[in-house]
Order: structure tokens, then C-alpha cells, then sequence
């Protein structure tokens, strides 16, 4: 969309500004900013930043229009800036982006727990035929998201399709007023607690907000969830409700499924008295549910059936990740599996922007795009500009579209007229330190370029997925109070996962500090570009330099130590630096005792080189109820203890006493931080019922790489431990004891899972490998096995092994690759 400054104004009930200009672009991050003329910057304050802090840096770059708070005295002289003071910038962002009264177009809005942005793309590429389609982009739904994607629609549009999430009572008001939709589709409520509700009820009739405007005609719904069902009957009054069920024969919409020989979905269907069937590529149950909303959708919108089995023969079911790994020659390759078209260009080149470690230059590789118009109608042009201003460094276009328009682009530019004519021509060593991504449209096969880039095939990897450390850290967030800052541990390589991206993750998600265990640690997150304050648990400092240097703070939890650290401060002239101090209230592994803090606030206060920028202590038994005295021992000697300090301290000291399972327990005590590990991490610490709603965070999986038949009387592996008793199929496995397979395992101790069926170890299991029983499994060489994961808890493990998920999951070696990803 565009629109005249003063035009926003006036939205916003603001007089006329000294500068009449045109917006094009909203912006609410500083590191997205592509084009400054025409972007209006709204300053938002969030937890741990705040917007403010960037308007001079904006500036600078060429910024001359923003939203903010209050006018930043450094700026006041500036006389060609645009300011629009407001009470707060996200309201004002949903005010202006609220869906424009000319819009002649239908909008759909979709919300529910999960599934919102599959549906959205397939009732995109269901409908992108008929209609003219405009849809947020991967998954902007959030209270600034849902504004920048309607800004995004524009006049011509016939149908746009926007996420609407919520975490909070009260969110959904403001998303519904902002987005007006004409249809509501609610796809389901998940758990009760995993987005910060009470209860399921509350929740649905939150989520049903978004229908509560008079402009919402038709909600789409499944009637077979009772609190679903329940919500919207409440809007029942001159609206279309459009509830399908798998159970009920009488609802509007009755749909049964099953699969075919072939191996494809059949959907029948009774609308409106009439019965109905066309087969769709789809398997799993979550592919019913958004096959079943958007046939609703289709249905309503008077779409024949005859159509409606045409458009669902040819449904992609299109990953919808992007897919971050390791490279050759200190490449990173971002694969992008989404459809490709013009609106998700922007946040992929975003994602990557921010991907992209210091040292490595930008690649895009693109194919074709699927017939689509950009907003100004001359697509290849503005593709050219985006790429020129996203600071990519080398282009490579594929498909006999984009090699016609070549003279659009920089000169370095390589053009092929398919994917196999790239990999004919290019190699491995064409390719150096640089951040590639990868958008392609289906049947490009971007995924065999990837594999050409990639180390080495993955065969044994752990799969690390960065939206459910988002989840997880929002859910202890969401835990304790917003004042309360939260330290997040990456230690060793953060629990297995992998410190550069959890840290990146975490300096998004605006978490106050990281901790790592050894200094190393830290140094290599700054070397990454890292640039959060970092804490350092376990300092033994061989180089103060270079501590100093890096900006890490050491956890002191001796004299020895503090002593050390202020004479390397004085001799490297150093003033003023942050140190934590540990305090030891029962756990008796290091830090200060009682007696010792006379002493210790003495040398604090005589000293100018360093000053106590916190204090802690950390609980030995807040994951074990039956010890609950304990820990509320240990909570009461440390009030004890800090309020002391605090009282002979000159300046303020924060206090940070929780870690997981303390925050879930006892969240009273948060004080001014909380140290969040393993619950980041989504393992459950807590006894069974006490269980959180966790996200899985990371997978462990292989792949099959030989299978064979026996019969009795052979043996499998070392010290013929594996009988086989009847005809048996083995499959092995790239995965030993060497990559955190414990030898435990082996003997049929634990089963992994192939292809939806468990299998369990036979025989020993190797330094480099282990073999598996897939008798009667459907399975061949090349399928993915997991070991734990989202099917296979880590617990389950760790129970094998007689230790605690934190062991199994820093028991994954180096040597495993990890992959990212995001949805
Ligand atoms: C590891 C660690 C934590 C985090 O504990 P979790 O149980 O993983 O949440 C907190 N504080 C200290 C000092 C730690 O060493």
C-alpha cells in the first residue's frame, strides 16, 4: 500500500506534518530497512529493547519519518523530519494499517493453534487460479505482523488471506479491528497452557474475537471441539456458521477420509444435502484438518465441485521452512522449500540478512517465479531493485524467464535455464565464505543444489528447530513478570544444540543476557557477531585481555578470583566492568558463604575497576517436590544473603535466583532475572504430572544405509550379541557410539522409529555405527530414522541410562551435523 503522510496523520488524528511524502514501507525492526525515502519507522519499545534506541542510526541512513513516544532530545534541531507523537507505537501501527474502507476485495482471517500457515498457502494455491491473492507472509501473525501484512494488500487484490495469533487475553480485540475479515476460519486450541491461557474455553473465545466485528459474515469451524463449537455460537446471530465434522452425518459439512492404494487421500464430502469425493496428495491427520477448512472455504465462496477436485489433485504440500545448514568453504545455505513467488522474496532476504556471519558475502539463487504480479506490474525490475538493495553480492538466476530479462541485473550476474544446466556448470569450488540462499519453486529442485553444497550428505544429523526455542522461551516469559529480565544459558554449545544460532535466536527474542560456560565460548559468539551482554559461569581466564576485549562478564565465586580480576583490570587501565558473583545457599559447589561477605563487600566498595552488576545463586532441588524445604531454604538464606549486600552496596545490584524449573515452581522469587536452561531447550525436568507443554526442540536423526534378510540362527554384530530367531530384516544405521549413540542402547534397549513404526537395536552397537529390526517395517535404504525427537522422548532415554535429559542431549558429538530450521 501507499499512502501520503499526511493521509496517515489523520488516521492517527494528528494535524498536518511539515513534509508532505509518499509511505511505501513500514518498518518496526532497523535492520530490515531497504528502502529510507519511503519508510515511516515506528519506534517500539519491547522487552529488554526498544525501538528508540535506533532512530538516530535511521537517520543517519536517510530515515526522515517515524512514530515514536517522544522526540529524542539528540534529534530535536533536525527540521526535516516528520514526527508522530503517540501514546503507543503498536496501536498506532494497527491504526494505520487497519484495513482500508475501499478495499472491495474479501479478507480471510485465519487463527487457531496450529496449522495457520499451511492452510494459508493452500488456500492460496487452491484459489491462486480464480482469484487475485494477496496472504501474510510465512507467518506474520503477531500484534506488529498482522498490520505489516495489510499494509501489504493492495486495491487490486481480490482475496487476501491473513494469520491472526494471539498470546494473551485481550490481543485478539486489537487484530480484528486492524484486519475487519469477512470470513473467520478457527483451525483448533491445542493445550490449554501452551500460549498463556487458563483454560481451553477462555481460549477459544479468544481466538473467536477475531470474528466479533459486524463486517465477519461466514466463520468456518470444526464442530467436533466442543469449546470451538461452544465460542461461536455466540457470533451465531446473522452470521453463516460453517461447522464441518468427521463424526457428525448431519453437520453442514460431513467429510470422511481414507487412503487409496495408490497411497493418495480420498475426501468424501456431503454440502448441502449433496455427496462428493476428489483425492488430494495428502497423508497425516493435520493434512484432514486443513484440507477440510479450506474445502469449507471453498465451499462457501460458491466454488463448484468439479473445481474444487481439479484444484485439490494438484496441491503441493510445500514445506514451509527454511532450512539453515553448513556449507562447503565456509558457506552457509539458507533453503528456502516455500512456494516461490514475489511476496516472500523480502523476508527471505531478510531471514538471511540476519543470518549472515561477518566475514561471509550474500548469494541469492532463484528460479522463476510463478506467474504473479508485483505491486507496481514490472516484476524483473523490482526484483533487480530488491536485490540491489539488499546488498546481495552475487546473483544467480535459473529458468528461461529470468535468463530473458538478464540485462536487468548487476553484471556479476550468472543466468542458467535450469537447474540441472547450474549443476553441469558449477562446482563446489565455486563457491567461498559466502551466505547462499536457496528460493526455488518446486519443481526447480533447489534441493539438489543444496545437496551439491552442503559439507557432506547428511546422514547422521541433529535437527534443530529455532521456532521452538521462540515457544519455549515466550512460555517461561510468559511465566513470570515482564519487569523480570531472563538470562538464557547456552552452555556447552548450548545443551548440544549449538550456541551461534540459539544465541541469535535469543538476542531476537530480546532475552536480557546469555551465559556460557568458558570464556571460549563467549569469544566465538562475538567473533559470530553476537552482540548482547554474555555472561561467563565458568571463567577460569587465562586471558583477561581478551575477556575485557569481548565484553564478557566472569561469574566471581572466590577471593582468588575477585582479587585476580580487579588487578587485571588496573593493569589494563579498565574501569566500571560488570562482574556477578555467586553466592553459595546450599547447592556447596563454589561460591560465597555468609561469613565471607563483610569481606567481600569491603573489597567491592574500594574498588573503581569492577562493580557487582548482579548477584546469584543457583537451587539444587527446584525439579524435586518432595525437597521443597530445601529449596525454600536455600530461597531464604539467599534473600539473607543479597539483601545484605544490597544494603552496603553503593549502587543497585540485581538479584537472579531461578533456573527452569524454579521459574515454573516459584515464580514469587523471579526478583530481577531468571537463568533459563533446559526448559529453553523443551526437555521436561518436572515429575510426569507436573509436565509442561514443552516444544521439542531438537531431533536426532539418521538414515537407513544398508538392509538385509536373515535367517534364524545368524547373529548380528560384536560378540554375535544379536540372535536372529526367525527370518528377520536388519537395517543399520550411520549412527555409533561415538556420535552419542550409548552403548546402552544396543541389545534391544531402545527402539527408534522408522517410518511411523518402532524398531528396536539389535546387537551391540558400533563405534560408527548400529543396526536395527525393521521385520515387518515398510522401509528401505535412504529413509530417515529418529532417535529422539518429537516421537521419541529424550526422557525415554535418559530413563534407559539412569540420567537426566541434560546428559542425552550433550551426549550428541560434534561430529553430528546440525541443521536449523524454521517453519
Ligand atoms: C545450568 C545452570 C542454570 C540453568 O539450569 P536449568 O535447570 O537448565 O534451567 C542456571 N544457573 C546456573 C548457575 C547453571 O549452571
Amino acid at each position: 500500500m501507499q499512502l501520503s503522510i499526511n493521509e496517515i496523520a489523520a488516521r492517527l488524528g494528528i494535524h498536518a506534518l511539515p513534509h508532505d511524502r509518499v509511505i511505501s514501507s513500514l518498518l518496526t525492526d532497523s535492520r530490515s530497512l531497504a528502502n529510507a525515502a519511503g519508510t515511516l519507522f515506528f519506534a517500539i519499545p519491547t522487552d529488554g529493547n526498544d525501538g528508540h534506541r535506533y532512530i538516530s542510526e535511521l537517520y543517519e541512513l536517510g530515515v526522515r519519518n517515524f512514530v515514536v513516544n517522544a522526540i529524542p532530545p539528540s534529534l530535536h534541531e533536525k527540521n526535516d523530519i516528520n514526527w508522530l507523537v503517540v501514546g503507543n507505537t503498536i496501536d498506532a501501527l494497527q491504526r494505520i494499517a487497519t484495513r482500508d474502507n475501499h478495499f472491495k476485495g474479501h479478507i480471510v482471517g485465519i487463527t487457531g493453534s496450529r496449522g495457520k500457515t499451511t492452510l494459508k498457502e493452500w488456500i492460496y494455491q487452491l484459489m491462486e487460479p480464480l482469484s487475485d491473492i494477496s496472504r501474510s507472509p510465512r507467518s506474520f501473525n503477531s500484534q506488529i505482523g498482522v498490520p505489516l501484512s495489510m499494509w501489504e494488500i493492495d486495491k487490486e487484490t481480490s482475496l487476501a488471506i491473513i494469520e491472526a495469533g494471539i498470546s494473551k487475553k485481550g490481543e485478539m480485540e486489537r487484530l480484528a479491528a486492524c484486519i475487519l475479515p469477512d470470513t473467520v476460519i478457527v483451525t483448533n486450541i491445542g493445550d490449554a497452557h501452551a500460549e498463556g491461557f487458563s483454560s481451553r474455553i477462555e481460549k477459544a473465545s479468544q481466538k473467536l474475537m477475531l470474528a466479533s466485528t459486524p463486517r465477519t459474515k461466514t466463520i468456518i469451524y470444526c464442530s467436533d471441539y466442543p469449546e470451538i463449537a461452544d465460542a461461536v455460537m455466540k457470533y451465531a446471530d446473522g452470521r453463516n456458521i460453517l461447522g464441518w465434522s468427521r463424526k457428525d452425518e448431519d453437520a453442514q459439512l460431513y467429510i470422511d477420509t481414507h487412503i487409496t492404494d495408490k497411497g493418495e487421500m480420498r475426501i468424501n464430502y456431503v454440502w448441502e444435502g449433496v455427496a462428493n469425493s476428489f483425492t488430494a496428495p495428502l497423508d497425516t491427520e493435520s493434512d484432514i484438518e486443513n484440507a477440510a477448512n479450506a474445502l469449507a472455504f471453498m465451499l462457501s465462496q460458491g466454488i463448484e465441485a468439479d473445481v474444487i477436485a481439479e484444484r485439490f489433485h494438484h496441491l503441493h504440500k510445500i514445506g514451509t521452512r527454511l532450512n539453515v545448514t553448513e556449507g562447503v568453504n565456509g558457506c552457509s545455505i539458507i533453503l528456502d522449500s516455500y512456494t516461490s513467488d514475489f511476496s516472500s522474496l523480502r523476508p527471505a532476504l531478510d531471514f538471511m540478512r540476519r543470518r549472515r556471519i561477518p566475514r561471509q558475502s550474500s548469494t541469492l539463487i532463484l528460479s522463476d517465479l510463478h506467474h504473479e504480479t508485483s505491486p507496481t506490474g514490472n516484476l524483473y525490475t523490482e526484483i533487480a531493485e530488491i536485490i540491489r538493495t539488499a546488498g546481495i553480492s552475487r546473483f544467480i538466476g535459473i529458468g528461461k524467464v529470468l535468463s530473458e530479462h538478464r540485462e536487468l541485473f548487476p553484471e556479476n550476474a550468472l543466468f542458467f535455464e535450469s537447474t540441472a544446466s547450474l549443476l553441469k556448470n558449477l562446482s563446489t569450488s565455486d563457491f567461498q565464505d559466502e551466505i547462499i540462499l536457496l528460493k526455488g519453486s518446486p519443481e526447480f529442485s533447489f534441493k539438489d543444489v543444496a545437496e551439491m553444497l552442503e559439507t557432506r550428505k547428511h546422514e547422521t544429523v541433529l535437527e534443530v528447530n529455532l521456532d521452538s526455542i521462540v515457544a519455549n522461551y515466550n512460555y517461561f516469559r510468559n511465566s513470570l513478570p515482564s519487569s523480570c529480565g531472563i538470562v538464557c544459558m547456552v552452555k556447552a554449545s548450548g545443551y548440544g544444540a549449538g550456541s551461534y544460532e540459539i544465541a541469535k535466536t535469543l538476542q531476537d527474542c530480546g532475552a536480557a543476557y546469555l551465559a556460557v560456560a568458558v570464556l571460549d565460548e563467549g569469544i566465538e559468539l562475538r567473533r559470530q557477531g553476537i552482540t548482547m551482554p554474555i555472561m561467563v559461569m565458568n571463567p577460569k581466564v587465562v586471558n583477561y585481555k581478551s575477556m575485557f576485549a569481548n565484553r564478557l562478564e566472569p561469574e566471581i565465586y572466590s577471593f582468588g578470583m575477585l582479587k585476580d580480576v580487579i588487578a587485571e583490570a588496573e593493569k589494563n587501565g579498565i574501569t566500571g566492568y560488570p562482574i556477578h558473583i555467586k553466592l553459595d545457599t546450599g547447592m556447596h559447589r563454589m561460591g560465597f558463604v555468609e561469613e565471607e561477605l563483610p569481606a567481600l563487600m569491603d573489597i567491592i566498595n574500594s574498588t573503581d575497576t569492577v562493580y557487582a552488576k548482579s548477584t546469584f545463586s543457583h537451587l539444587a532441588t527446584a525439579d524435586c517436590p518432595d525437597m521443597d524445604d530445601f529449596t525454600e531454604l536455600q530461597l531464604e538464606r539467599f534473600n539473607r544473603y543479597t539483601g545484605y549486600m544490597l544494603e552496603r552496596s553503593k549502587q543497585p545490584i540485581l538479584r537472579h535466583v531461578l533456573n527452569s524449573a524454579g521459574i515454573l515452581r516459584y515464580p514469587e522469587h523471579h526478583y530481577d532475572m531468571a537463568r533459563l536452561g533446559i526448559g529453553l531447550y523443551g526437555a521436561n525436568t518436572l515429575p510426569p504430572e507436573m509436565e509442561k507443554p514443552l516444544a521439542v526442540v531438537s531431533t536426532l536423526r539418521t538414515v537407513i544405509i544398508a538392509i538385509r534378510e536373515y535367517e534364524p540362527g545368524e547373529t548380528v554384530g560384536y560378540g554375535r550379541w544379536g540372535k536372529i530367531e526367525r527370518r528377520s530384516r536388519i537395517a543399520t544405521l550411520p549412527i555409533g557410539y561415538a556420535d552419542g549413540m550409548n552403548r546402552h542402547f544396543g541389545r534391544g534397549n531402545i527402539s527408534v522409529m522408522v517410518n511411523g513404526k518402532e524398531a528396536p537395536t539389535i546387537g551391540n552397537i558400533c563405534m560408527d555405527a548400529c543396526m536395527i529390526d525393521v521385520t515387518g517395517i515398510d522401509c528401505e535404504v535412504g529413509d530417515s530414522v529418529e532417535i529422539f525427537g518429537q516421537n521419541l522422548p529424550v526422557q525415554r532415554l535418559a530413563d534407559i541410562l539412569d540420567t537426566i535429559p541434560y546428559e542425552i542431549l550433550t551426549s550428541v558429538s560434534p561430529r553430528v551435523k546440525r541443521v536449523y530450521f524454521r517453519e
